[in-house]
C-alpha cells in the first residue's frame, strides 16, 4: 500500500511539515527529575529522527497551580529556558519540528493548590479545587501569553493550547464543571471566553510565523459535557482567533467510556472528528486509536481529517513515519493498546515506557553498542524475554540461536489470540519474528533444547518462561479442572458453568475469553450517542445479551477482585464482566473439588460453587529445567523473564529484562 496523503507535506505559516503525522502530547512521568531535560531531548530527538512531521511536547504549565504536582514542568520565567533549548536543538538537529503544549491541569492537578472555574471536585481528583476569581482568570490568561513568548525564545516552532481531556480549559467549556454566573460562564459564549482570550494572548506572543494548534475536545463523553453545536461553535471561534491546526481530544480522564484502550475499535472516534472538520477550513488532526498507517491514510482519503496525531504508536516505534516514507510500513512495531508500559505507570506515579519497545523513555540507558568479541549465544525460549534478548544481542554482533519448543514465537503472549479485544497483541510476536530473521538469528521452532544441544555455545540465555501453578487441594486432579493455558490455547473447551480461581490479569482474560465476542457495537455497550444529540454524546447503554456461560471468579486475597489490574484498563475489564453477570468473590478459602463442583469457605460460610469447569489461574512457577546441568558444566547462564521471576505473568518486565540483557552481554 502507498500513503500519498499521509506523506504529503503541509505548509503552516512559515513552517513546512514534512508529512501529515503528528506525535501527540504525552506526559512521561520523569519531567520532575533532575535529568529530565537531557532525557526528554533524547526521547524527542529519536522521534524527530524517525521522520514524524510535527511533535507536540508533554504538557508544560503556565504557573505552579496549573501543574500536575511534583512531576510537572512549569515555564513561567526566562531562568527556566535552558532545558527547553536542549529539546528544541535536539529536534531541529534531526530536521524535525516541535511545538510546546501549554497545559493547565485545573482540578486534575495532584496538589493542594488546584483551581477550577467552579469548586467542584473531580471524581478522580485529589481535592476540591478553589474557584477562580476574575483576577485569577485574567492573570492566568496573561501567564499563557508569557509562557508562549518563552516557548518562542526556547526555539519551539509554536505552541499547542490544551483544551480537552477535562483539564482547566475544558472545565471552562463544559457546564459540568463551569457553573459560573459571571461573564466566564453561562452560555457557550461565556464558557469559551477563557479559551478564546488565551488563544489571542498566545497568538500575539507567537507572532505571524509560528504554529498555533489547539487540542479541542471533539466529544466530552461526560454528563453535562458540551453539545455538538457547542463544539462546532468553539472550533469556529478558534479558527477565527488564529489557530492553525485543530488537534482532537476525545473524552475526559474521568469519563466512564474507554477512549484509547485496546477494547476500543480502531478509528472509533472518526465521526466526532469529521463533524468538526466539516465545520472549519483549517486542518484538523484525528487522534485516539489511530495506530496504523493504513487507517491513517484512509481517514485522510475519506475526508475525516487532514492529519493524524499518534502518541503511543510513536512510543512503540519512533521510526514509524520513516518506515511509512521508505516503504517499510510492514516493519512497524505496532502499539497494541495495552497501556501497561505507558499510561498505567503514569496514573500510578511512575514513568512511561512501552511494553513492546522497552527503549522508550530510556534512550539514555538502553544503548546498543557493537560487541568487541562476537560470541555464540543460545537463547532457550521464544517468549517476550527470549525474543527481546536474542534480537538485541544479534543486532550488536553476537551469533544467536533461538530455541522454541512451540511451533511459533511469543510464548504465553500468544494466548491473547483468543481473548476478545486482544487480537492485535499478535502483531508483537509477528514483528519480533521479522526483526529476528532480519538480524540473522537462527530460529529453531518446535525444538525443545537439551543440555547437549547447548554444549557448544559460549553462553546460554534461559528464557524458558513459566509453567502454570497447580492447585494443591483434594480433587485438584478432577477431570473438570483445567489450567488457564488449556482454556486460552483452545486445548480444552469449558462447560456452561465455570469457576475461575484467581482474579489477576489471567483470570480476567480467561473470563473474557469464555464469554466470547458478543457481536454488540462498541457504542451500544458503552452508551455513546454517535448522533451527538445529547450533551457529551452519552446515552443509555444497551442491556447485555444473555452471557454464553455462568462464571464465578474468586480469589484468596481479601482485596477487591481486579485490584492488581492496570489503572487505565482494569475498570473497563471489570465493567464488561459485571455487565455479563460474572460473580466475583474475595477472601475465599478453597477446600476441595468433587463432582458437585468447588467447595469453598467465605467469611466462615461453606459454599459449593457448582461448576462444569474449574479454571486454575493462581500464578506460575519458573521453568528452569536446564539451569543446574548448565551451571555444573561451567557454562555462563543468564536467567531472564519468567524463568527468573515468575511472580506474575508480566510481559512488560519480560520485554524490558530481555532487552537490557541483550544490550549488555
Ligand atoms: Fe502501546 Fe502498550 Fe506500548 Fe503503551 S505500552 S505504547 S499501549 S504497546
Amino acid at each position: 500500500m502507498t500513503f500519498p496523503r499521509l506523506l504529503s507535506p503541509l505548509q503552516v505559516r512559515s513552517i513546512r511539515l514534512a508529512n501529515r503525522m503528528i506525535m501527540g502530547s504525552m506526559h512521561l512521568g520523569f519531567e520532575g527529575e533532575a535529568d529530565a531535560f537531557p532525557r526528554l531531548a533524547r526521547f524527542y530527538r529519536e522521534r524527530a529522527k524517525g521522520g514524524v512531521g510535527l511533535i507536540v511536547t508533554g504538557g508544560v504549565s503556565p504557573n505552579d497551580e496549573g501543574g500536575f504536582g511534583a512531576d510537572g514542568i512549569v515555564l513561567a520565567e526566562p531562568g527556566q529556558l535552558a532545558g527547553h533549548r536542549l529539546i528544541t536543538d535536539a529536534v531541529h538537529a534531526e530536521g524535525g519540528r516541535i511545538v510546546m503544549q501549554i497545559l493547565h491541569c485545573g482540578r486534575y492537578g495532584k496538589h493542594s493548590a488546584i483551581v477550577a472555574p467552579s469548586a467542584i471536585r473531580a471524581p478522580i481528583g485529589v481535592a476540591t479545587p478553589r474557584e477562580m476569581t476574575a483576577a485569577d482568570i485574567a492573570r492566568t490568561i496573561e501567564q499563557y501569553g508569557v509562557t508562549a513568548r518563552l516557548a518562542v525564545e526556547a526555539g519551539y516552532d509554536g505552541v499547542e493550547v490544551m483544551a480537552s481531556e477535562g483539564y482547566l480549559v475544558n472545565e471552562f467549556l463544559a457546564p459540568r464543571t463551569n457553573r459560573r454566573t459571571d461573564s466566564w460562564g453561562g452560555s457557550i459564549d461565556g464558557r469559551m471566553r477563557f479559551l478564546i482570550e488565551i488563544t489571542r494572548a498566545v497568538r500575539a506572543a507567537l507572532g505571524p510565523g509560528l504554529i498555533l494548534t489547539a487540542r479541542l475536545s471533539m466529544v466530552d463523553l461526560v454528563e453535562d459535557g458540551m453539545t455538538a453545536d457547542e463544539v462546532v461553535r468553539v472550533a469556529r471561534a478558534l479558527e477565527a482567533t488564529g489557530v492553525d491546526i485543530l488537534n482532537s481530544g476525545i473524552g475526559w480522564h474521568e469519563s466512564r467510556v474507554p477512549t484509547i484502550a485496546h477494547t476500543v475499535p480502531q478509528g472509533a472516534w472518526s465521526w466526532a472528528v469529521a463533524r468538526v472538520k466539516a465545520a472549519v477550513s483549517i486542518p484538523v488532526a484525528a487522534s485516539n486509536r489511530v495506530k496504523t498507517p493504513e487507517l491513517a491514510e484512509s481517514l485522510l482519503e475519506s475526508g475525516v481529517a487532514d492529519l493524524v496525531s499518534m502518541a503511543r504508536p510513536l512510543l512503540a516505534d519512533p521510526a514509524f513515519a520513516a518506515k511509512v516514507r521508505d516503504g517499510r510500513a510492514e516493519t512497524i512495531n505496532a502499539c497494541i493498546g495495552c497501556n501497561q508500559g505507558c499510561l498505567d505507570p503514569i496514573f500510578s506515579g511512575g514513568t512511561s515506557t512501552c511494553l513492546v519497545n522497552p527503549r522508550a523513555g530510556r534512550e539514555d540507558t538502553f544503548v546498543a553498542r557493537p560487541v568487541t568479541r562476537a560470541e555464540t549465544i543460545a537463547v532457550v525460549g521464544g517468549g517476550p524475554a527470549g525474543m527481546a534478548s536474542a534480537l538485541e544481542a544479534a543486532r550488536r554482533g553476537h551469533r544467536v540461536t533461538l530455541f522454541e519448543a512451540a511451533e511459533e514465537l511469543g510464548g504465553q503472549f500468544v494466548l491473547a489470540r483468543r481473548i476478545p479485544g486482544k487480537a492485535e497483541y499478535m502483531a508483537t510476536p509477528r514483528h519480533y519474528a521479522g526483526e529476528l530473521a532480519a538480524a540473522g538469528v537462527d530460529i529453531r521452532l518446535g525444538t525443545r533444547a537439551g543440555a547437549a544441544d547447548l554444549a557448544a555455545f559460549d553462553r546460554v540465555v534461559l528464557a524458558a518462561g513459566v509453567t502454570p501453578r497447580r492447585l494443591g487441594i483434594p480433587g485438584a486432579d478432577h477431570p473438570k479442572v483445567a489450567g488457564y493455558d488449556d482454556i486460552l490455547s483452545g486445548r480444552r473447551e469449558a462447560g456452561a458453568r465455570v469457576a475461575i480461581l484467581g482474579c489477576g490479569g489471567v483470570g480476567f482474560d480467561v473470563a473474557t475469553a469464555l464469554l466470547g465476542e458478543t457481536g454488540e457495537e462498541f457504542e451500544a455497550v458503552w452508551g455513546i450517542d454517535r448522533a451527538f444529540a445529547t450533551p457529551g454524546a452519552l446515552t443509555a447503554a444497551a442491556a447485555a445479551p444473555p452471557p454464553a456461560r455462568r462464571i464465578v471468579m474468586m480469589q484468596r486475597r481479601a482485596e477487591r477482585p481486579g485490584a492488581t489490574l492496570g489503572k487505565t484498563t482494569g475498570w473497563i475489564h471489570k465493567a464488561l464482566l459485571h455487565r455479563s453477570g460474572v460473580e466475583m468473590l474475595s477472601g475465599v478459602a478453597y477446600r476441595h473439588i468433587d463432582d458437585a463442583g468447588l467447595h469453598v469457605t467465605i467469611a466462615g460460610q461453606d459454599r459449593v460453587i457448582e461448576a462444569d469447569t474449574i479454571v486454575v489461574c493462581i500464578g506460575q512457577d519458573p521453568r528452569r529445567d536446564l539451569l543446574e546441568s548448565l551451571e555444573k558444566a561451567g557454562k555462563p547462564v543468564h536467567l531472564v523473564g519468567g524463568a527468573r521471576d515468575a511472580g506474575r505473568l508480566d510481559a512488560l518486565a519480560a520485554f524490558a529484562e530481555g532487552t537490557r540483557l541483550g544490550l549488555e552481554i
